[in-house]
């Protein structure tokens, strides 16, 4: 049972590892513990935010949105490398999981990946309570490029919490090896980030790997979506990405809602709007019809 760090011991553990980090607005207090538990922690998790463009995407992440309220993670990974802190506490991003690859997780003894999960964000175990996350700024569309200093920030950022608290590189997962519907972070090879991520335990925390940086460590074989049409599939990465709220209702129950559940929730009140704008239209007609008549 792991105690989550103070904001302070998170930043200090940053820095001594050598990230880059802009601090952003409240920070340290801005977070959703008034919503669920956060803690124990027990590990890290790496995202892409299927977005562009820094400033939008540290926005979008602190502030979030109406159907996902912020923060969406602790930190940001933008393309130069910088690691952006937008919350601490509980945040918006693991959603619901895998408790057995929680279980395997805490423990750190599976192989190269933990089992492949078969429970999704609806129902699943509480993962923002259990997880640090960092967004990386992604298209996720398998073509945006994973600059070096991004990855090396994944590496450090990681590295810096594991150390913090006593963890092994196995400690570190993708959004898609908790959750059966997430794809995220498409194109960075888990594997070999962990691999990465030992190697850098292994020396102190100022360590540099000089000239000899990896490139992008091997990325998983990808199942081919099936649309040609790259901003559908952009936008159905998107959506996987957005069900991950998981909030506690009236009687203290957990409820996880996925992006159906808001998309059901649009068309259903776009139907409704549709039918009040026919009735104005038909009362309008017979209204104007009933002037002609009298002028
Ligand atoms: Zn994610």
């Amino acid at each position: 049972m792991a105690k989550p760090l103070s904001a302070a011991a998170f930043l200090a553990a940053l820095r001594a590892e050598g990230v880059k980090v802009k601090e952003v607005g409240d920070w340290p207090t801005h977070n959703r513990n008034h919503k669920g538990p956060w803690g124990p922690a027990n590990g890290v998790m790496i995202h892409h935010t299927v977005t562009s463009g820094t400033d939008a995407s540290v926005r979008i992440c602190r502030d979030g949105y109406a159907a996902l309220p912020g923060p969406l993670c602790h930190g940001v990974i933008d393309k130069t490398g910088v690691v952006h802190l937008v919350g601490h506490g509980r945040t918006n991003h693991a959603g619901g999981g895998d408790p057995k690859v929680l279980a395997r997780v805490i423990a750190e003894d599976y192989g190269d990946r933990p089992p492949k999960p078969t429970q999704g964000n609806t129902g699943g175990e509480d993962g923002n309570a259990r997880f640090y996350g960092f967004e990386c700024v992604n298209l996720g569309d398998g073509k945006d490029p994973w600059p070096p200093a991004q990855l090396d920030a994944i590496e450090r950022a990681s590295a810096a919490l594991c150390r913090a608290h006593g963890w092994g590189a196995k400690s570190v997962v993708g959004h898609a090896e908790w959750s059966s519907d997430k794809v995220d972070p498409r194109g960075v090879g888990m594997p070999g980030m962990r691999d990465r991520i030992a190697t850098r335990l292994k020396h102190p925390a100022s360590w540099s790997r000089g000239s000899s940086k990896p490139t992008n460590p091997a990325p998983p074989k990808e199942t081919p979506v099936a649309t040609t049409d790259s901003k559908v599939t952009a936008l159905h990465s998107n959506l996987l990405t957005i069900g991950s709220l998981t909030e506690v209702d009236g009687k203290g129950a957990r409820v996880n809602h996925g992006a159906g559940y808001y998309l059901a929730h649009i068309e259903r009140d776009t139907t409704a709007l549709q039918l009040k704008v026919d009735r104005l239209e038909k009362t309008l007609a017979e209204v104007l019809a009933l002037l002609k008549t009298k002028s």
